[in-house]
């Protein structure tokens, strides 16, 4: 094995390999006196890790938090003393590794493993920091004869499941294959060892084939004066008992244990090999790739065909340029080794742009756009990956809270929960949980249940379903008439009655803020205990002075009790009370629809009323226009836009005395971003006809820029 110091003489120069000497030392000194499980010094394996990563071409800054990487966990040096000696981004990358460090995987289910990479790269925010992980489990791997069998298998399904996934997606295949090598060898110990000793003896059966396949090729690159390598390739002991496996395939059913790799400076040399290669032996049908012109998602290039030979032999050829070659061995990390001739290059974004070039180039392969976004952890924007205490991962969506945890681990934990911990330290309910984040709930038997606030802390649909499935099943109906009763009460205390201020129109602004679904629901609520009926009667009490100068006039209309008397006949009903919506302010000739509200009739609206559409559709009634509309006048909101106030009401003003009509009340302001007025008028008309005329006259002012009818 080189000496790590040696290597880095040979690989950085300057103040990176300053750096690089530098946590050297620092790390040496810290583990000092620290063992191994070998039973060699601690200081060995942070050398291996960072030995592993000058192979792959990697930069000062990862070199040094490579020997670093064990120092926080395992000594009393502190994040501070990293920041003082190494700077802000060594210190980042080796927090990175430290709290990857702290993940264990424990599921054997596949849909875990995928849980379990996703987080890594949504932790790792830097992709340096999977790659130091990567060559940290490569190591200790590599290591892994001296624990017990129980922690080998542990360790080796992980990184099969895990670790070797992230490797291949990151298309560092030289680690791929070897960390794939290594489980092997500790999942299937018989296997590997019948794979080893049997496929050395083929390999020498075969290797005068080889050899012959390696010189025709190599005469062809003559012949073409095309100047290039080519050699023979064992296949990596995994990939070979997986072909066993999955085709149910003996060893020597197996026939391209070696591949062929050939070798060339340009993609067209690719090609003219290639034609060359395919005209003196024939090629296996439906074998041929061109992962050239369409990479994998993992950027892997190269063009694969298999050939039948002259002598009756099936091989592999794989034909690819240098460049593809390297990127195939170090796919991700390949881009530090070429990066000494771009230096200004520095941020994240930049070191992935070529990553970006080859995946626009590609056409915008579903996979590969992923495989793009995962780098930068934009991906799970959607959704946010925890741990429980025993280290299950759950996925909850973006924005969750210890509650959305609590209800998804059960409803009955959700419904006794009282507090809750976050990586150990208690946090808030209302705690945004971060992806990574171990998650505790405190649940007391004592618990009264949710409170209604719960619902406006949730963030998933199941958490809120949970919650009100708990209050329906406690609200029996005499919460209900309790609920009611109090809120009574507490509208008298503050001068209202509740029939005033609950309207069908308050109470869905109410809903939409309290996520009440219908009205016994809120009187159960209160009856319950859930929501306090002053929080209830406070918020009533603000619409309801809102919305004042249009429930007055409302309230005018509502004294003509009977049904003839307003001009609105409702279907099927006689001596109804019949009031007119204040927030859409029908008139005659407008489309209409009635509205059954609790107690207090029907409430006519215009058809295109918005508020309507949160109604339920049995408490709909066909009404309409019953023509005796003289006895009566009626309301409506029309707004005005112009260039000042006193103008707009001068003109509003003079319209509507010549056409007799009448302004109730007026309410103006001036918008700040245009400067112009906004004056809304309630106007008392007798119809549509007269409210279209007034409308029309008003367009035609040049002061006035538009004109239109409210609904509030
Ligand atoms: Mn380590």
């Amino acid at each position: 094995m080189t000496n790590i110091l040696e290597s880095l003489e040979n690989n950085y120069e300057g103040k990176d390999l300053l750096l690089c000497r530098k946590a050297y030392d620092f790390a040496k000194k810290a583990h000092a006196n620290q063992k191994r499980a070998s039973g060699e010094e601690y200081f060995t394996h942070p050398c291996a890790v960072a030995q592993i990563l000058v192979d792959l071409g990697l930069d000062s800054a990862t070199i040094a938090a490579a020997f670093l990487h064990d120092v926080i966990e395992d000594t009393p040096v502190s994040e501070g003393d990293i920041k003082k000696e190494f700077g802000e981004e060594v210190l980042e990358l080796v927090v990175g590794v430290t709290k990857l460090e702290k993940i264990e995987f424990t599921s054997q289910e596949e849909e875990q493993a995928e849980n379990f990479r996703k987080i890594f790269v949504a932790m790792a925010k830097d992709i340096r920091v999977i790659i130091i992980k990567l060559a940290d489990r490569l190591h200790n791997m590599r290591s892994l004869n001296f624990l017990s069998v129980e922690r080998q298998q542990r360790m080796a399904r992980e990184t099969l499941e895990v670790y070797a996934p992230l490797a291949d997606r990151l298309g560092i295949s030289q680690i791929k294959c070897e960390l794939e090598d290594l489980c092997l060898k500790y999942l299937e110990p018989d296997f590997y060892e019948y794979l080893t000793t049997n496929i050395d003896e083929r390999m020498k059966e075969n290797i005068g084939l080889v050899e012959h396949v390696v010189e025709e090729v190599k005469k062809m690159l003559a012949d073409s004066n095309i100047k290039g390598e080519v050699f023979g390739r064992r296949k990596h002991l995994y990939s070979i008992y997986r072909k066993m496996k999955e085709r149910n395939k003996t060893l020597d059913q197996i026939y391209d244990l070696v591949a062929v790799r050939v070798i060339v400076n340009t993609v067209d040399e690719c090609y003219e090999i290639l034609g060359k290669i395919h005209h003196k032996w024939k090629p296996v049908p439906g074998r041929i790739k061109d992962y050239i012109a369409t990479p994998k998602p993992n950027m892997y290039r190269s063009l694969h065909t298999t050939v039948v030979t002259n002598f009756g032999r099936i091989f592999e050829i794989q034909i690819r340029t240098y460049e593809m070659n390297h990127a195939a061995e170090y796919g991700i990390a390949a881009h530090w080794k070429y990066k000494e001739n771009k230096k200004e290059e520095d941020d994240f974004d930049s070191r992935l742009s070529w990553i970006r070039e080859v995946m626009e180039w590609q056409g915008g392969l579903k996979d590969s756009k992923e495989f793009l976004n995962t780098l930068k952890g934009d991906i799970y924007s959607s959704e946010v990956l925890v741990f429980t205490p025993k280290g299950d991962v759950i996925s909850l969506p973006k924005g969750a809270t210890p509650l959305d945890f609590a209800y998804h681990i059960h409803s009955a934990i959700g419904n006794k929960c009282v507090g809750a911990k976050v990586n150990s330290k208690m946090v808030p309910l209302n705690t945004e949980l971060q992806v990574g984040d171990v998650v505790e709930v405190i649940t007391s038997q004592n618990s009264k249940g949710p409170s209604w606030d719960w619902l406006k802390i949730v963030k998933s649909s199941s958490a809120r379903v949970k919650i009100k499935q708990f209050f329906k099943r406690e609200m029996k109906e005499e919460n209900g008439k309790t609920g009611k009763a109090m809120l009574e009460a507490e509208a008298k205390r503050r001068g209202f009655s509740l029939g005033d201020l609950l309207t069908e129109t308050s109470f869905v602004r109410l809903a939409a803020r309290m996520s009440f679904s219908n009205q016994d629901e809120m009187f159960s609520s209160v009856g319950y205990g859930a929501v306090s009926a002053n929080q209830v009667i406070i918020k009533l009490i603000d619409y309801y002075r809102k919305t004042q100068p249009q429930t007055e006039i409302t309230k005018y209309y509502k004294v003509k009790e009977n049904n003839s008397g307003n001009g609105v006949k409702v279907k099927g009903m006689a001596g109804i009370l019949v009031r007119f919506a204040g927030c859409c302010n029908p008139v005659p000739g407008d489309e209409i629809v009635g509205f059954i509200s609790r107690g207090h009739g029907v409430t006519v609206h215009r058809k295109d009323c918005p508020n309507l559409k949160q109604a339920e559709n049995d408490r709909l009634i066909e009404v309409t226009w019953s023509g005796r509309s003289d006895e009566t006048s009626y309301n409506a909101g029309i707004k005005v836009i112009g260039s000042d106030q006193v103008s707009v009401l001068t003109v509003v003003a003079a319209a509507v005395a010549q056409l007799k009509l009448h302004i109730v009340s007026t309410n103006g302001r001036t918008d700040n971003r245009t400067k112009q007025a906004i004056v809304e008028f309630n106007i008392k008309l007798n119809g549509k006809d007269e409210l279209d005329n007034l409308i029309k006259k008003l367009k035609q002012e040049s002061i006035i820029t538009d004109v239109f009818r409210t609904t509030t």
